[in-house]
């Protein structure tokens, strides 16, 4: 048989960031998308990395924690073109240390244009939307 020439489509490049009462959320939504997450390249702050790696057994880069500049690597990484998604379930009840580091991250998304999910239900349809646009490629 003569070997595909097609290139195979670049892996989705996604960062996954939760504060700490949404990381039961967290797994239980990379849960849902376990599969297609697996041929994705993922980024995350340490914490939720460590969560998705032990407790799901997803290959994730993992930064530094969230509140010590995690939020403000992921962000840099977005601003160098390495991110295409950022799902990050914030804590909207909950005063936050990092407050200035969460408000950059954010606003590199827009910047940069970068689809970020803030809640459970958009990150179901960015990852249903990402998942459906890869079976398509
Ligand atoms: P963590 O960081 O995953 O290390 O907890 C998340 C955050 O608080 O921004």
């Amino acid at each position: 048989m003569t070997p595909s020439t097609t290139p195979s489509p670049p892996r989705p490049r996604i960062a996954l960031i939760a504060h700490d009462k949404k990381k039961d959320d967290m797994i239980s939504l990379a849960g849902e998308y376990l599969d297609f997450l697996k041929g994705c390249t993922l980024s995350a702050t340490g914490t939720t990395g460590g969560r998705l790696a032990n407790e799901l057994g997803l290959e994730v880069e993992r930064k530094q924690s969230g509140p010590v500049g995690g939020d403000l690597q992921i962000g840099a990484q977005l601003v160098d073109g390495g991110i295409d998604c950022v799902i990050f379930l914030r804590d909207p009840m909950t005063p936050q240390p990092h407050e200035p580091d969460i408000n950059a991250l954010v606003r590199a998304c827009d910047v940069h244009d970068v689809a970020c999910a803030t809640n459970v239900s958009t990150a179901r349809l960015v990852l249903s939307q990402l998942m459906a646009a890869r079976s398509q490629s």
